[in-house]
């Protein structure tokens, strides 16, 4: 029988051939898996800050090219998908912290990039219409 260990986090009894080594020392299972969920919502929230830009890059980039209104769709999917990601799951704002509401409003502004500039394109061709 082996002695038990204290889990360097939470401090609960750990039986040391189950428990996990880290940089803090050694971790029960609970911790360990804490730590695999908390690292793999850090890699998934880097990723949604880069959606969050991607849609404002995809919606000022629909000004200047927009074959079959590509960049339009890419920049509203890039910023709905993060909006409805944020609103679904607590987590992303968890990891986001204080720059939860940054995130957010970049990708409201994408959104509005890209169909401010579908808006824009309207109104020019209404206007060479009247103007004929
Ligand atoms: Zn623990």
């Amino acid at each position: 029988m082996s002695e038990m260990i204290a889990c360097a986090r939470c401090g609960a009894d750990t039986d040391p051939n189950t428990a996990v080594y880290s940089a803090d020392g050694m971790l029960c299972a609970g911790c360990e898996d804490a730590d695999v969920t908390n690292e793999l919502w850090k890699s998934a929230t880097q990723k949604l800050v880069g959606a969050a830009a991607g849609s404002v890059l995809f919606g000022v980039g629909s000004l200047f090219i927009n074959p079959c209104f590509f960049l339009t769709g890419a920049s509203l999917a890039s910023g709905i998908g993060v909006l409805t990601s944020m609103a679904r799951h607590p987590e992303y704002r968890q990891q986001l912290g204080g720059k939860a509401p940054l995130i957010m409003g970049v990708a409201i502004l994408g959104i509005l990039c890209a169909a401010g500039v579908q808006l824009l394109r309207v109104f020019a061709l209404a206007a060479l219409a009247t103007l004929r």
